[in-house]
């Protein structure tokens, strides 16, 4: 699993370690991701929402896609071709592989190994995700996530923007003993900063715990909290709760985010997973598709500029089939 790597685990900058008195969430829900098929028809795993996981425990985020760990055949590799999204923003981190995006807007760029893209969809904008040319060709190892981030009513039709987060940008902490990487992404923890910039207050991290592993984090009142395994196995929350590949809690009310991987002797010896939490919004979400607003008469809408155009147009050197892509 490359994402990004410190060369040395024990010079990070450390998170400090909560103090022993402090309360430690415990689990109110864990799920299991139940597996779909997304775009033009690549499978992904989706812990919310899910029937165990509703928008009212995720708020602020809507939607998170696993997608592989997979080992692509050649010839096998799909996308999502050319689509609108307005009201919220997608958050696309690379753990393994590449993913190449493109907007109407001009944004785009290859996102890889420890990268993230984040687009703004805002007011209203169309994109293009689709795996590289070569890996289509070839195929080859595919590993990556995609999250929803909400806004709230006041921002929904804010101007596009899209970001693009390179592996050496993000901030690498460890564990307050060096046994965990912490990457963040987006948010704040201790005085460190991730370098996503988002609507929405959040955390969005990417965590490795070697084995027998211990990751206390202070969590900021008032974010929910959510920890979901990309790969190994391990346990989450005070009540000491079992997770593993393809699985996602939701935390309740304490102070401290506690997550551990299982001892030496397993298997699994290191465990992947995503940390992450917000500021609830908790407006009505009516949801349908690619757009994400307040009321029915506002997907109404959306859907009517949509089809006038005025989310944008595809590019017209992809239509001529002038891209050098
Ligand atoms: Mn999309």
């Amino acid at each position: 699993m490359p994402a990004v790597e410190p060369e040395n685990i024990l010079l990070l900058p450390r998170l400090s370690e909560p103090d022993e008195t402090l309360q430690t969430k415990k689990v109110l829900v864990r799920t299991q991701a139940p597996g779909l098929l997304e775009g033009a028809g690549f499978p992904v795993r989706r812990p919310f929402p899910s029937q165990d996981i509703p928008f009212t425990l995720s708020d602020p985020f809507l939607l998170l896609d696993h997608m592989g760990a997979v080992e692509y055949a050649p010839g096998e590799a799909k996308g999502a071709p050319w689509h609108p999204h307005r009201g919220f923003e997608t958050v696309t981190y690379i753990v393994d592989g590449a993913f190449r995006h493109r907007d109407s807007h001009g944004g785009g760029g290859l996102i890889t190994n420890g990268a993230t893209q984040w687009m703004t969809a805002g007011s209203g904008i169309l994109h293009d995700e689709m795996p590289p040319d070569d890996l289509v060709k070839q195929g080859g190892l595919f590993h990556g996530v995609q999250l929803w981030v909400n806004l709230p009513r006041k921002l929904k039709m804010v101007p596009p923007r899209y970001q693009s987060i390179e592996s050496d940008q993000v901030e690498l902490l460890s564990s307050a003993d060096g046994t965990a990487i912490i990457r963040l992404i987006s948010g704040e923890l201790d005085k460190y900063k991730g370098p996503g910039m988002t609507r929405t207050p959040i955390i969005y991290a990417h965590v490795s715990l070697t084995a027998g592993s211990q990751l206390r984090i202070l969590w900021p009142q008032g974010f929910n909290a959510m920890v979901y395994v990309l790969a190994g196995e391990g346990i989450a929350g005070g009540d000491d709760t079992r997770i593993a590949e393809g699985e996602g809690v939701v935390l309740g009310s304490g102070e401290v985010l506690k997550i551990r991987s299982r001892a030496e002797n397993s298997r699994t010896a290191r465990l992947e997973a995503l940390v992450m939490g917000g500021a609830p919004i908790r407006e009505p979400v009516f949801s349908y598709g690619p757009f994400v607003m307040n009321t029915r008469s506002e997907i109404v809408q959306a859907i009517e500029d949509f089809q006038s155009g005025k989310m944008g147009h595809i590019p017209a050197a992809h239509l001529l089939g002038e891209d050098p892509h």
